[in-house]
């Protein structure tokens, strides 16, 4: 198999903690969530010895459960949101600079079922498009009778004469989280998987951050200057365990609102959309269906989460029954049942709570909560994190007292060395001899990367599949369970559902081969990624 000798320097995941004790350290960064990889990034690259410390996997929180758009959110307009409307849509640009394979421009399709509707959609994407300095070929284009029907033939017609298409960008957030802490690797951030910050400590010089590294059970302790608090939907836990629960979120006035977004994936060919396509639920919130790999998965809904923050929270029946109900009022030769989904997810949008607000109606904008050495970041979307990541910096800036300078901050992510994607899957196609759909499908994971990591003659573990993706996932990416190779590395479990179980037995073998794994551990690895991708179809 291939060796990936070669890319030791992006590499991320496992460390030695104990050795590191001793090192100088500028900055800790808590959560691996794409908040936290951007930070990470941004900091490395401005010089700052950094440290980031994930509790679970990278990517295993809100930043692989999203609806994977990259956009300013054609929605917030109707909020009247202008400003982060215009950031998201200018900051998808940025983000095709830095990792064109992580950002696909791809048309949306919004049907319209009144004159009116489509009136007002006309005018709010062409706003839309101002804001976001759309170039004039990339514009909308508003269609009805038979060019709607030739663009989304199952679409029912009757219901929606009317609709826009317009110019959005798809990505994989989880593969984009792994290129950005990839990324501030290759610029010198230490990178930790698996390791829990336990407690947070003040003194008079920074903080004492006690940590936990799952792999050993072991206890380490690290001195620092600044923390900066990324934890996503965990923000205020980690504020409890700071400075023995005296300095919970409370005290900065504000406090993180938690909201349930499912999603449902279904065979491409039970829903088989041609563009994205945004939907209307019957209480007026968008719900998308948008096609990736073999399925189409539809998504989201936006409830108030009674429980707290948790890892993989429920997918409840009604949630499956309000998106099934949206996609069979759309498309209703589909006739969707829930017996048609093969796979699930939910995620917890940390929102900050405004009184008096439904979950639909909230911001999402992110905000940064300062005190003394903890610097937190709350909210935001997947699309900021670039933005975001900058203002933080200039946080952490301010806690040194020391002017940090930004190298350069579109440098291409690892595998964003080009953009020529077309021309990539065609050459992926002809050098190992796979079909389109195969090319496509590791052009969009890897990029430019896909050579060094199939290396000469790669060696299929399913049809879709090579070996050499679970050994770059292990050596290069910090895999280090089963579910971190086929959640957040190899996609198999959402993009793949036909083909992920068969490929469970030979991925967990070689997992052993590379890790030591002995056979009780291998059965342990089976069985729980076994019985999350059974709950995955399985509805309360
Ligand atoms: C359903 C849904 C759909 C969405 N769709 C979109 C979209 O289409 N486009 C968009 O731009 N945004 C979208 N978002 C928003 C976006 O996904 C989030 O804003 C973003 O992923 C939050 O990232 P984060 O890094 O802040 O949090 P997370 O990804 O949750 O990361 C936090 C990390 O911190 C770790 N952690 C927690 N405690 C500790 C500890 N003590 N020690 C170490 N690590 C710890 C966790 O394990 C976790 O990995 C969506 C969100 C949801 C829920």
């Amino acid at each position: 198999m291939n060796s990936v000798a070669g890319t030791a320097s992006a590499r991320i995941g496992r460390h030695d903690l104990g050795r590191l004790t001793g090192e100088p350290v500028d900055l800790v960064i808590v959560g691996g969530g794409i908040t936290g990889a951007g930070v990470a990034r941004h900091a490395a690259q401005a010089g700052l010895r950094t440290l980031l410390f994930e509790a679970e996997d990278f990517a295993s929180g809100t930043s692989s459960r999203s609806t994977k758009l990259v956009h300013g959110g054609l929605r917030y307009l109707a909020m009247g949101d202008f400003a982060l409307v215009r950031e998201g849509a200018l900051e998808r640009k940025s983000l095709l600079a830095m990792a064109p394979h992580l950002t696909e421009p791809r048309w949306m399709l919004v049907p319209a079922a009144s004159r009116l509707t489509y009136w007002k959609l006309r005018i709010g994407i062409s706003l839309y498009e101002r804001l976001g300095a759309v170039a004039v070929h990339e514009r909308h284009r508003n269609l009805r009778g038979a060019e709607l029907a030739a663009a989304e033939p199952q679409l029912d017609g009757n219901r929606n004469p009317w609709a826009c298409l317009y110019r959005e960008y798809h990505t994989d957030d989880a593969r984009l989280v792994l290129a950005t802490l990839r990324a501030a690797a290759a610029a010198g951030a230490t990178i930790c998987n698996h390791v829990r910050v336990e407690s947070i400590i003040r003194n008079p010089d920074g903080c004492e951050v006690v940590v936990r590294d799952a792999r050993t059970g072991l206890q380490h302790e690290f001195a620092v200057p600044v923390l900066v608090n990324a934890a996503g939907p965990w923000v205020e836990t980690l504020l409890d365990c700071s400075d023995g629960g005296a300095r919970g979120a409370g005290s900065f006035g504000k406090s993180l609102y938690l909201s349930k977004g499912v999603h449902l994936v279904v065979d491409h060919a039970r829903l088989p959309v041609r563009n994205m396509v945004m939907m209307t639920a019957t209480d007026g919130r968008p719900v998308f269906a948008i096609a990736r790999d073999g399925v189409t998965y539809v998504g989201t809904t936006d409830t108030a989460h009674s429980g707290g923050p948790e890892h993989w929270p429920v997918v409840e029946a009604r949630d499956v029954d309000y998106l099934i109900a949206t996609a069979n009022a759309h498309f209703p030769s589909a006739r969707l049942e829930r017996a048609d989904v093969l796979a699930s997810w939910a995620g917890l949008r940390p929102l900050i709570r405004q009184v008096g607000k439904a979950p639909k109606e909230m911001s999402r904008r992110d905000e940064i909560w300062r005190d003394g050495p903890l610097v937190t970041v709350a909210g935001g979307k997947l699309t900021g994190f670039r933005r975001m990541a900058e203002q933080t910096i200039a946080a952490v800036s301010a806690v040194l007292g020391r002017r940090l300078e930004m190298p350069a901050p579109l440098a291409p992510l690892p595998g964003g060395e080009r953009a020529d994607l077309p021309a990539l899957a065609r050459e992926i196609a002809v050098r190992y001899q796979v079909d389109a759909p195969v090319a496509g499908r590791l052009t969009r994971l890897y990029g430019s990367e896909t050579f060094a990591m199939l290396g000469d003659q790669p060696t299929p573990l399913s049809p879709s599949v090579f070996r050499e993706e679970v050994r770059w996932a292990v050596e290069v990416e910090g895999a280090d369970t089963l579910e971190d190779v086929v959640y957040r590395r190899l996609r198999a479990a959402w993009y793949l559902p036909n083909e992920c179980e068969d490929l469970l037995e030979r991925a967990v073998e070689l997992m052993g081969e590379l890790l030591g794994w002995d056979a009780a551990r291998r059965t342990r690895e089976l069985a729980a990624t076994g019985a999350r991708l059974a709950a995955e179809r399985a509805f309360v």
